[in-house]
This record gives C-alpha cells, structure tokens and sequence, in this order.
C-alpha cells in the first residue's frame, strides 16, 4: 500500500476545541493548515461537543448585571489557593495569572463574537469545603451547551475568508514526531480505515490531541495520584476514548518535558454510561441526598455535599470499602436537583429551550429522572427504608447496606430537619442553607428536605463511582505555547495546547480546579498556540 504524503505550513494534531481554536487562529494569517483527525467528521471539536459548556470567566457584563463583584485579584487568589503551586510551577502559574487577567478579552470576547451566547445567570460550583475555592459565581453557560458552542465554532470556520487554506484528514492516528536537523519538521501516523501509513511534514506542529484520561485506564492507574492510596478498582472512563496518552508518548520520545500526569481532575457520582458502552456519565451529585459508603455509613464529618469540593470528595471516596458510594434520596429531591454534566441527558440546556428549561426549573426535571430510572441500573427504587436496603443489595454483589445502619443515617438526618432550621448543626443542612440563599441555587436545591418523607416517595438510591475525566498535567509549555524539554528550553517547531499541555504550562490548574477553566484553558492556549507559531502574540 502507498504511504499518502501530506505538506503544510502547519500541522494540528487533533480537532477538539483547542485544535479548532488555533485554526482559526493560523487561518487569521493565512497559513496553510493541515487537521490531523483520528475521530469521525460528526465528532469534530471533541470533547467540548459533550460538554454542558461551562465557562469560567472573570468579570463579565453577566456578572456585573447579577450584582456578583468579581475581579482579577480575586479569581487569581481563589485560583492560588485551590493550585497549590509549587517553586517549580512557574509557567503554570504565569498561565493561571494570564487565564484570570485575560478571560475576557481571549476567551469572553472571541466566542461572544463567534455567535456563543451564555445564560444570564452564572452558576456557582466549588465553592470550597474548609476554605473559599470560587468566592464568587464565575462559571457561566453556554446556551444550547457545549454542543451549540461547538456548532457556532464550526460555522465561522467553515465560512472562515481562509477556508480552503485547511485541510481535515479524519481517520487518521498520529503515532510519531520527526525531527530534522533538531528541528520538528512533521508527524507520522496510521489511517484508521484500512491501517495505511502516512506522513505529514510542515515547519510547525502543534499537539492538541486531548489528555490521558480515558482512552486508555490503566494509564490513569498508572498515574493515580499517590496519596490517595490504590486507584479503585472500580473505574469509569468520562473522557475521550482516544484520550490514550500516544501523544504524550509521542512527544517524550522527542524530548518533550511531561508534567504532573498524577494530577487528574476525577467526579464523584459516576454511573455506566447507558447508551455508550465502556464509558462513565457524570452526574451532578444532589445537594439534599446522603452520602453513604458502601455499607450504608455517612462519610465524613463532616458529611460529603456536591458543589463543594470536587477533589476532596474524590479522595474521601477512595478512602471508604470498595472506593465507590451510594446515595440515598427520594423523587422530590431528584426531579429538583439531579443533573448529568454533559449535553446528553440535559435536554432542555442542549435543545435551548426555554421553555422547558423554565418548566423544569419549576415543577423539577421528571423527564431527567424517569429517563436515568429506565436506562441505568445503578438507580434503585423503593417505598420504604428496609425496601430500599433490599434493593441495594440485590444490586451490588460484593458489598453489604447494612440496614439498621442506613436507618439510623436517614432518621437522624430527618430528625434534624423536623427540629427546624434554628437548630440545625448538620454541616451539609448549613450548607443548603447557604446554597439556597444564591438566586442561581434556590431554584435547584430543596428547602431542607427530609429523606423518609412519605410526600416524596419513591425513595432512590444511586450506586456511583470515581469516574476519570480531565487530564490536569501534561506537555510543558512556556507563555507561547512552546513545548519545552527536560532542560526547560524549547524545543524548535513543537508546540502543545488544551488538555495535551495540562490546559496551559503543563499543568495551570496545579492540584485542582475552580471549574469551567477546561474549555477557557483550550480556548486560551489554542488561540495563543496558532498566533506564536507564526510568532505573534495576542
Ligand atoms: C461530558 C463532559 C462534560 C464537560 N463539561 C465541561 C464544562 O462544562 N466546562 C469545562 O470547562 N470543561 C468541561 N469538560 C472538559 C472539556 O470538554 C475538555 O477538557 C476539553 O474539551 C478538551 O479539549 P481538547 O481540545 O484539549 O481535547 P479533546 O476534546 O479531547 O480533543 C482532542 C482530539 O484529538 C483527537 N486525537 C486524540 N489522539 C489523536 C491522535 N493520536 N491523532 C490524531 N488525533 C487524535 C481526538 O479524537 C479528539 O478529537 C467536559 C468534558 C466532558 C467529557
């Protein structure tokens, strides 16, 4: 079989939103660009197609209209103190200070312009468990989800004045970087469709190609983040299955310095995908639902409530029996405050409809939830708490509810709730208090709802596991998207950008995250990547 030979000014290694975000760049000035594509045409732009399309931004004119005062100084102190930086994290650190300096203008401003709406009111995850992670609302929505923001992306490229100056291979794996003269000069790879060679050459190469947390999970065990003991053997993948790390390999084998890969970004509330075989989808935990391990024992204290603290709910997880968790809630709470991150499963986001978004943030989401009922097995329904025990364990085969246990968690919980909100020391009842006082919460989070509450009923309980999403390290790069080596210098004609460069750096989030920087990171580091191979700045 002939090997096809390509040629270009540049090469994109992977179409994901951070790919797409340089072409439009290098088509600005009017580069040749060649899209190295190992996906299907539907699913150019990645993962930010399946995104709920959060965006982290600082300062918007939708903050400044709900009255939040946010700035720089602030999201840049909130960022430090969730990163942990260490002396060594200085092109992370420059990233994170120019992601919260330049949101609006980079990110805000240029997707705006692309015809990306957002929702006027911002949301307000991670809030922080024992110290302030996001002081203030920041993550703002996309209407129509990441789906419409990618759609939006793919028309202005397609009417792009430049467009016939880029070219979309699909179906093809880039397996190798070539170097002349110490120079990256091009990459070699494998077509998909029948297993024939190919070699692209070009006087730049830009590595875009997503991170290592989900094509391939053992390479997330690998990497498993070691003070947090044994990965769970119970693992689900909710990321790309192309995300296999060959990228990465690819790019150590020319020198390239690779960062932090035991920082991974993991949700809590996973469940086996329903409608796509070998993948997780990521629910968003319920505020008004215990938490219990996987004998039926609330964990903590203090107790484990969504929207705090991502990372520390991980890790409390993986220090219980089993490394997964149950939550136990009823119809009520569900149809008002279940969620799936991601477009699939959140219809009226997706669909932009208004007036289901409205109906729904009314009378709760029931289509949501009966749907979930039907499709997933790790969704159990009962009438009553010893029914409900019975049910779990029929479901889970190796661990034991104990009853009595889960009993005693659900009357004490209610009992507090019956005593009335003055006398409330449960840390999560405080903290729905506090939730509820935020009009983007108050909507989505019952007022102190008991569990046992025969109005309510049925009573659900969901089994959910780690599930492995977002590669927080990767390909070190400096400020201009120039991949570095072991010696911190860079190295001539590479370049990385999005999940592939730990979103900026090798590693802008450090430990953690404040949300919504995943797409703004690949926006961000995209855009500077297409300028700075022709030597621009923006
Ligand atoms: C369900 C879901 C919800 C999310 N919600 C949010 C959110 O609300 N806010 C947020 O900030 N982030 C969110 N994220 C994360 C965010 O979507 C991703 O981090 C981001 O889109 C990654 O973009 P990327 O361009 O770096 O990589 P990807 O989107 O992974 O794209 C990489 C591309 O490279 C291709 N590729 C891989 N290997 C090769 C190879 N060897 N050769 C050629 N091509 C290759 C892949 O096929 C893929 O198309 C979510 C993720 C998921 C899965």
């Amino acid at each position: 079989m002939a090997m096809e030979s390509y040629q270009s000014d540049v090469v994109i290694v992977g179409g994901g939103l951070a790919g797409l975000a340089a072409a439009f760049e290098l088509l600005d000035q009017n580069l040749k660009v060649l899209l190295l594509e190992r996906d299907i045409p539907e699913h150019l732009g990645g993962l930010a197609r399946e995104s709920f399309g959060g965006v982290m931004l600082v300062d918007t004119p939708l903050q400044r209209r709900a009255r939040i005062a946010d700035s720089s100084e602030l999201a840049l102190a909130d960022w430090l103190r969730v990163a942990r930086f260490s002396d060594d994290d200085h092109w992370p650190r420059r990233w994170a200070e120019l992601y919260v300096n330049r949101s609006i203008e980079l990110i805000y401003q240029w997707l705006t312009s692309r015809s990306v709406t957002f929702l006027p009111v911002v949301n307000w995850p991670e809030r922080g468990m024992f110290e302030p992670h996001n002081s203030v609302p920041r993550w703002h929505i996309a209407w129509g989800t990441g789906k419409a923001l990618v759609e939006a992306l793919l028309h202005h490229l397609e009417n792009h004045p430049n467009r016939a100056r880029l070219e979309i291979c699909f179906g093809h794996r880039v397996e190798e970087l070539f170097v002349q003269t110490g120079m990256v000069k091009g990459c070699a790879g494998i077509r998909e469709v029948d297993g024939s060679s190919f070699i692209a050459s070009a006087d730049a190469v830009l590595l875009s190609a997503g991170g290592i947390c989900g094509g391939d999970l053992s390479r997330v065990r690998r990497h498993w983040y070691k003070p947090w003991g044994n990965p769970p053997e119970r693992l689900l993948n909710g990321s790309h299955r192309n995300a296999d790390g060959l990228i990465h390999d690819a790019a150590a084998t020319v020198g390239a310095r690779l960062t932090h890969l035991d920082r991974q970004w993991h949700y809590a509330a996973g469940i086996p995908h329903p409608r796509q075989a070998g993948k997780g989808l990521s629910l968003v935990p319920p505020r008004s639902a215990l938490w219990l391990n996987a004998h039926g024992e609330r964990m903590g204290p203090p107790p484990l409530v969504g929207y705090t603290d991502t990372r520390y709910l991980v890790e409390q997880i993986c220090r219980q029996p089993g490394q997964f968790s149950w939550q136990v809630l009823n119809w009520k709470i569900a149809i008002k405050e279940l969620a799936v991150s991601g477009c699939d499963y959140m219809t009226a986001f997706r669909d932009r409809s208004k007036l289901r978004l409205l109906r729904e943030l009314l009378f709760g989401n029931r289509e949501l939830v009966r749907t979930l009922l039907n499709e997933s097995t790790e969704l159990v329904t009962a009438n009553s708490l010893d029914e409900l025990v019975a049910a779990m364990n029929a479901l889970e085969a190796e661990f034991r509810v104990d009853g009595e246990l889960l009993k005693t968690e659900v009357k004490a919980y209610d009992a507090q709730i019956e005593r009335g909100e003055r006398f409330f020391t449960d840390d999560q009842l405080r903290r729905i208090a506090s939730a509820r006082r935020y009009r983007g919460d108050r909507l989505r989070t019952c007022r102190f709802q008991k569990i046992d509450d025969p109005q309510a009923r049925p009573l659900i309980a969901i089994r959910e596991q780690i599930l492995s999403r977002k590669s927080l390290g990767g390909v070190q790069t400096d400020l201009s998207c120039r991949v570095l080596d072991n010696t911190g210098e860079p190295i001539p004609g590479l370049f990385a950008a999005g999940e592939t460069a730990g979103f900026g750096g090798g590693g802008i989030h450090g430990v953690g995250a404040l949300e919504g920087t995943f797409l703004g990171g690949c926006i961000l580091t995209g855009r500077i990547a297409g300028r700075a191979i022709n030597g621009e700045t923006l």
